[in-house]
């Protein structure tokens, strides 16, 4: 028999790690990703399976909740093989590193505060350090190519698929026999759009004996690119005739890369008033660069700008602000100017450096570009707070805050629907990857509409295959 327990982004959105256990001995781990917001402190708890009965460790992407618990896999026995794209694991580096440095960070300041109330053996130890983080590329590592069957042993086949989410995101194929069949299990990691500026559409799969799909935004749709493409034109039009700025808080890696393309093409349409534009994140930039080196696996649109400009993301008023004095010279600029940082749901980066400088100001705009988690700086701006803290100063929210929420890298309920009708042979279907109340209503959408039950796999449950 063949077993699935999923050990994360179970019920929840984040912390992806599902072990597959076949009935020939080989285990298989897919992702191992970091729990974030409200569910974060779940990191510090033991995974529930021993990391070094772990054979393989296939990773579909490089975001942080599908990798960023890697270094303690390896920290606490891990000795298998990883089997990702090799420009997922120089995304995962970028993002693993930044994770150990910013847990580095807190442990101190947390160490401060408690050394003042003595208190400080109580304070927990970073989950791993940046060594740690070196020691996952001593593992061996397999680098997988869309479409190339890998033998792993024991007649277990697996094949990586194109998931359109983020640059050689994965959606993986499990191929293997058990009792005398040919079995197929697939996972779907996260799923991209269509109409995605900077990703390829999602490769079709035909055939599952399980499938394990996310359900990220599987209880809505979003509104059309078109739409939130105007919108974001309205809000920089706008601001500028007030002689304002316009701050975008941004994740690292796609939603950047994305916001980019489409303010080189209003650019190039004649459609962006004169201004400049900083990057001001060097986790984006370093991500930015990491695109540009595997153009050939982006979109039409970017390798035809790489054809034209011979460079994809640049364009006149864009410039990079990698160090901590070039972004203090941003401070400097009066109006007219875009300004992208980290981090994307601003609980910490130069984002919040900007808001001191500028969230005060009524002309100023502050747009939000994704998904702003419970527990975050950047949902209690969403959410209607007047007043903020920053480093201990209190900031007023005068800026006209915008939410447009069309640049999701993820599919919605139409896109993943539609995605799941195209197999020809589906047997059963899992849900992982969501919101309880969201794979409620995505579940009875898959009942309505392709006549199919879906089970919601919950933490640590033992899934027969
Ligand atoms: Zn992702």
């Amino acid at each position: 028999m063949t077993i699935l327990q999923s050990y994360g982004a179970a019920e929840v959105v984040t912390g992806s790690c599902h072990l597959l256990q076949l009935q020939c001995g080989t285990n298989i781990l897919i992702d191992c990703g970091m729990f974030q917001g409200l569910v974060e402190e779940r990191n510090q708890n033991s995974f529930g399976f021993d990391p070094s009965d772990i054979d393989f460790l296939l990773i579909t992407h490089g975001h942080l909740d599908h990798v960023g618990r890697i270094p303690k896999l390896v920290k606490e026995g891990f000795k298998g093989t990883i089997i990702t794209h090799r420009s997922t694991m120089d995304l995962a580096e970028v993002v693993m590193l930044d994770s150990a440095h910013l847990m580095k960070e807190s442990y101190k300041t947390q160490y401060r505060k408690a050394q003042r109330l003595g208190k400080e053996k109580e304070v927990k130890e970073p989950l791993y350090t940046e060594s740690d983080v070196r020691a996952v590329f001593h593992r061996p590592i397999l680098f997988a190519t869309y479409d190339e069957e890998i033998d792993l042993e024991n007649g277990i086949f697996v094949t990586f698929k194109n998931a359109g989410h983020i640059l050689d995101s994965a959606i993986i194929q499990i191929i293997y026999e058990e009792n005398g069949r040919k079995k197929t299990v697939v996972f779907s990691g996260d799923l991209g759009n269509d109409d995605d500026l900077v990703m390829p559409s999602p490769d079709i799969v035909k055939e599952a004996d399980a499938l394990f799909i996310e359900s990220t935004y599987g209880d809505r749709n979003h509104k059309g690119a078109e739409e939130s493409d105007l919108e974001l034109k309205h809000v920089i039009q706008k601001t500028f005739l007030n002689e304002g700025n316009v701050l975008i808080p941004s994740f690292a890696i796609e939603r950047t890369q994305e916001i980019l393309c489409l303010l080189k093409q209003m650019y190039d349409k004649g459609e962006l008033p004169a201004c400049q534009i900083f990057l001001d994140s060097p986790m984006a930039i370093r991500a930015t660069e990491i695109y540009k080196r595997y153009h050939e696996e982006l979109s039409e649109c970017c390798n035809e700008f790489l054809e034209r400009d011979g460079t994809i993301f640049d364009f006149p008023y864009l410039h990079y602000s990698p160090r901590i004095q070039d972004s203090m010279k941003i401070n400097n600029e009066d109006s007219r100017c875009i300004i992208i940082a980290g981090a994307g749901m601003c609980n910490g980066g130069r984002i919040l450096q900007h808001f001191k400088h500028r969230l005060w100001n009524e002309k100023n705009a502050l747009v939000f570009v994704g998904y702003q988690v419970q527990g975050t700086l950047g949902r209690k701006i969403v959410d209607g707070a007047k007043k903020i803290n920053v480093y201990g100063e209190d900031i007023i929210v005068k800026a006209n805050v915008h939410t447009i929420n069309g640049f999701s890298a993820h599919a919605d309920q139409n896109g993943l629907i539609e995605w799941m009708s195209k197999f020809t042979k589906l047997d059963k279907v899992f849900l992982i990857h969501g919101e309880r109340d969201k794979q409620e209503i995505f579940q009875k959408e898959i009942e309505k509409r392709l006549d199919k039950k879906a089970h919601i796999v919950k933490f640590g449950e033992k899934i027969n295959i």
